[in-house]
């Protein structure tokens, strides 16, 4: 396990709330309990059951959802899970999160964002680049002469509509993320439980965002839909996550659209979207050299990390140490962020990649 630990990785699919640690979970779980919000002995199963179906997942998320929607604690989650990428070389993480309205504790959408930046912010054990640079920036992370011996990470931001807001909720949320384009907030992600909601709801709000130079990511193909798959690849999203559920013809437009899939292997297994790992769609991905990248998606919720998904490909298609590496480091072609970061990133990765002989 060392090897994947030490390498370099870039995570472009985790969403906040999923990443939560687990026992910051329980921790949470217990205290509202507690208080009696929740009833833990009800809950408890939900929390601890390892294999879930996507509508079980669905559950716990709502369970989540209920622990996390508070200022202070998304704080204090968003600070822990960078800490925890970070520790464990990731150094570029694509964060999506969710924002949320919560009229009983005046939280706002703004205010749920704000909370995730204090999270950014809080970060001291670790460097953390956040801030977009300037045009004609050229300070990086990863320069030789940078001096510190700490870890670095880059953090960027999606904003994720949720399948069950309507398309004015939707456009809030492209708009709170054009707002927040100066925090690092690159793109607008598609998810939720994905038995739910109609491709044509957040069609405007994805419209709208790309118009404004936001990138787009969606959740695509979770469940068997050929319609709402074939509408998703005609809208040319810059990346999607999953694609499970494909038929012949949408492996067609992917491939000839040259769409990068964000993997996420466990989370298909635990899900039993996908049968077993043998049979997981990566590997013919990955033979054809389709763009793909290795991710987590929720390492909280199904007990994973970015270095597990490396060593669980690798055990299973065979890849070696410098395959491994190599898909990692193509994964900095797929990043939302500005030029100077992908520079500063492929300069690290050519460098590490000299040390490796
Ligand atoms: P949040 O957006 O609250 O930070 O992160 C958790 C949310 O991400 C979940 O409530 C759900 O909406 C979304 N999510 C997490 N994992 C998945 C997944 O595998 N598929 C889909 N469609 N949505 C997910």
């Amino acid at each position: 396990m060392e090897w994947w630990v030490s390498m370099p990785k870039v995570e472009l699919h985790a969403h906040l709330n999923g990443s939560i640690r687990d026992s910051t979970l329980l921790e949470l779980t217990k205290a509202l309990g507690e208080k009696g919000v929740i009833n833990f002995s009800q809950v408890e199963h939900i929390i601890m059951k390892y294999n879930r179906s996507v509508k079980e997942v669905f559950q716990l998320f709502d369970l989540i959802r209920i622990l996390t929607t508070d200022h202070a604690i998304l704080t204090r989650i968003t600070r822990e899970v960078i800490e925890d990428f970070a520790s464990e070389n990731v150094v570029y993480l694509e964060l999506r999160t969710t924002p949320k309205r919560n009229d009983a504790i005046g939280m706002t959408k703004g205010s749920y964002f704000e909370a995730v930046l204090e999270g950014l912010r809080s970060v001291t054990s670790v460097d953390v680049n956040f801030i977009p640079h300037d045009k004609e920036d050229s300070r990086t992370l990863f320069s030789p002469n940078n001096g510190s011996s700490r870890k670095r990470i880059y953090v960027r931001l999606l904003l994720s509509i949720d399948r069950r807001e309507t398309t004015e909720a939707a456009m809030e949320t492209v708009k709170l993320a054009l707002e927040m384009k100066q925090f690092g907030v690159v793109g607008i992600d598609l998810s939720g439980n994905p038995l739910v909601g109609d491709w044509n709801t957040y069609l405007p709000a994805l419209k709208f965002a790309r118009n404004q130079g936001l990138y787009v990511s969606l959740h695509c193909g979770e469940i068997p839909n050929p319609k709402e798959i074939h509408q998703m690849l005609d809208f040319k999203p810059e990346r999607i996550g999953h694609a499970i559920c494909f038929e012949k013809e949408h492996w067609e437009i992917l491939k000839s659209s040259k769409i990068p899939v964000e993997i996420c292997l466990t989370s298909n297994i635990r899900t039993l979207t996908v049968r077993s790992i043998q049979v997981h769609h990566f590997v013919g991905l990955y033979k054809t050299k389709h763009p793909v990248v290795l991710c987590t998606d929720d390492s909280g919720v199904f007990s994973t990390c970015l270095s597990k998904e490396y060593k669980i490909a690798a055990d299973a298609f065979g890849l070696g140490k410098r395959e491994s590496f190599e898909l990692s480091r193509n994964a900095v072609e797929l990043i939302f962020a500005e030029r100077q970061v992908k520079e500063d990133l492929t300069k690290y990765f050519d460098s590490v990649a000299k040390t490796m002989g």
